[in-house]
């Protein structure tokens, strides 16, 4: 039984998909575990984004995946068959380097922990920065030669996003770069695992990493992906008339996705098909926390590829 007050999570259904429909305009949508897990696409997900626009909804993609930039995006997704225009997609790595640009005003070099994704949107930004590719060589055997690790005296600041060539060089030097305390320390989301299909496996995420240069740089980071605003203020930004009263935002996880949403004042809805689980939302629903009740959905769908279902009503 749900605590007294308790929020309550609705099932998506024929009965209230048009009410639904009815009272919102804009839908934010994230990708893993929403559109596809890996390189498959979710069965349905591409007819529900047809349906969606032809319904006159604009989707919006809102990703904490930070491997990619906006023009990469657009090959995943059309590879995978969605049709979708690079204004539609926000990314960390692109909302990252809009925070550098925009919000910091930062003048310097950054050093980047992340791949080619936030490299190309840096670079778009025109922000300078050394970091990304092989940093493998530890040389020497102990902490007088590690003192030694070479500094470039023109970054001024540190962002933190996927990097699978993260290595012990690369934390020292981050760490080092944040010793400065004026220098900013950004990380691009904090999310602990990547949705895998195979049991028995885990991919640790950025949030790993951030971790390891949080412990080391004793700092902790601003983080730009969701739950932070700043998502959803880079797309009002893109598109003002995007109303939050009207806007639902569709996830998989509960701490960023659906977060991000109450954070916004956005409907939510939940799909089951990656990481949180219909347990997770009733664990939430009977709690006395506050906190935990904020991580109730609105509504949730098995799949996001079932909504074109419902609302063509086959
Ligand atoms: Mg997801």
């Amino acid at each position: 039984m749900a605590a007294n007050g308790a929020a309550k999570c609705k099932q998506l259904t024929s009965a209230n998909i048009e009410q639904f429909l009815d009272s919102i305009d804009s839908v934010l949508i994230d990708c893993d575990g929403v559109l596809w897990n890996a390189n498959n696409p979710i069965e349905g997900a591409i007819e529900t984004i047809q349906t969606l626009r032809e319904r006159g909804k604009q989707p919006i993609f809102v990703t904490n995946n930070s491997t990619k930039s906006r023009r990469q995006y657009v090959e995943k997704f059309q590879r995978l068959g969605f049709s979708v225009s690079e204004e539609e997609i926000f990314g960390t790595a692109y909302v990252a380097a809009l925070y550098f640009k925009h919000k910091l005003k930062f003048e310097g070099k950054v050093y980047l922990i992340g791949g080619s994704g936030l490299a190309e949107e840096f670079a778009l930004q025109e922000i300078p920065f050394i970091g990304p590719g092989c940093d493998h060589v530890v040389e020497g055997e102990d902490v007088h030669d590690w003192s030694n690790i070479e500094l470039d005296s023109e970054v001024r600041g540190v962002l933190v996003g996927f990097d699978p060539l993260i290595t012990f060089r690369k934390v020292c030097r981050a760490a080092s770069y944040l010793s400065n305390p004026s220098f900013p320390y950004i990380a691009t989301n904090l999310d602990g695992r990547l949705p895998m299909p195979n049991k028995g496996r885990v991919i640790p995420g950025t949030g790993c990493l951030v971790e390891a240069v949080t412990k080391a740089a004793a700092r902790q980071p601003t983080v730009v992906g969701k739950p932070n605003k700043l998502m959803f203020e880079c797309v009002k930004e893109k598109f003002p008339t995007v109303d939050p009263e009207r806007t639902v935002m569709v996830g998989d996880r509960l701490d960023t996705d659906i977060l991000l949403g109450k954070n916004c004042n956005l409907k939510t809805l939940m799909v089951l098909t990656g990481i949180s689980s219909l347990e997770d939302v009733e664990r939430n629903q009977q709690s006395s926390s506050e906190s935990m009740q904020t991580l109730v959905p609105d509504f949730y769908i098995p799949s996001f590829g079932q909504l074109h279902k419902l609302i063509n009503k086959q």
